[in-house]
């Protein structure tokens, strides 16, 4: 059994693949707590439901689309996941991971692995939840691994111009990354705060010539759950 948060169908939002039409597949669990998280009732088992990977797979098979999106929370940690990704592989879907690329996992029948690493501007307020987040945010050998094997895109969160200093000193951690596979996106909730930061962002991407990552699901539905 796997705790299954949300199974449905929409538009990839985000990345290199933005506008694809993909089954989303919201596995529950997360350690990070991030302060801008998007979806924090993904972050436990108490919204979830329990679902078999037969299940899981019919669900997303119900849909007749040919791309799954298995996101969460953090996939990556769930000990199921290498045979769930293998059962919907069975059945010829393009596959991909959204995480924060704080675990890898090798031999994963993965197309595109998007791994959006946490920087600073993602550590909660709350001091408990910061000390937990700060442990498990960042694992350079983990990202090292994951931009080597697996098809990636890193797509970094900018909440203000600052914010590229951080991301530049993770990427002299990360030599061999690709540049043309980095993606700035803004950190927005809303419609309007996503306008606002777009802005900054284009502009930020002008200057180091990496790609805006466009955020479609808030521009479409503000960031409504389950659409
Ligand atoms: S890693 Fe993702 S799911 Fe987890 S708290 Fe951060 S934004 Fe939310």
């Amino acid at each position: 059994m796997i705790s299954i948060i949300e199974i449905f169908y929409s538009l990839q939002g985000e990345g290199f693949l933005a506008g694809r039409p993909s089954v989303f597949v919201r596995i529950a669990g997360c350690p990070l707590r991030c302060r801008y998280c998007d979806t924090p009732y993904a972050w436990s088992d108490k919204n979830a439901i329990d679902l078999t990977i037969d299940q899981i797979t019919e669900s997303v098979k119900k849909y007749n689309c040919h791309s799954v999106v298995v996101t969460g929370g953090e996939p990556m940690i769930n000990p199921q996941l290498p045979e769930l990704l293998n059962k919907l592989k069975e059945n010829a879907l393009h596959i991909t991971i959204e995480t924060a690329g704080i675990k890898f996992v090798p031999n994963l029948p993965c197309d595109l692995m998007s791994i959006s690493p946490k920087l600073t501007n993602s550590i909660p307020e709350d001091a408990a939840a910061a000390k937990t987040h700060n442990q498990n945010c960042l694992n350079i050998d983990a990202l090292k691994q994951l931009t080597k094997i697996y098809n990636y895109q890193l797509k970094f969160v900018v909440d203000t111009p600052k914010d590229l200093e951080d991301i530049q000193q993770l990427l002299a951690k990360l030599p061999a990354v690709d540049k043309e596979k980095v993606m700035l996106m803004p950190q927005a909730s809303t419609r309007q705060q996503y306008l606002e930061k777009s802005q900054i962002v284009a502009d930020l991407c002008k200057e180091t010539h990496f790609t805006f990552c466009q955020r479609l699901h808030i521009l479409l539905y503000g960031n409504q759950k389950g659409v």
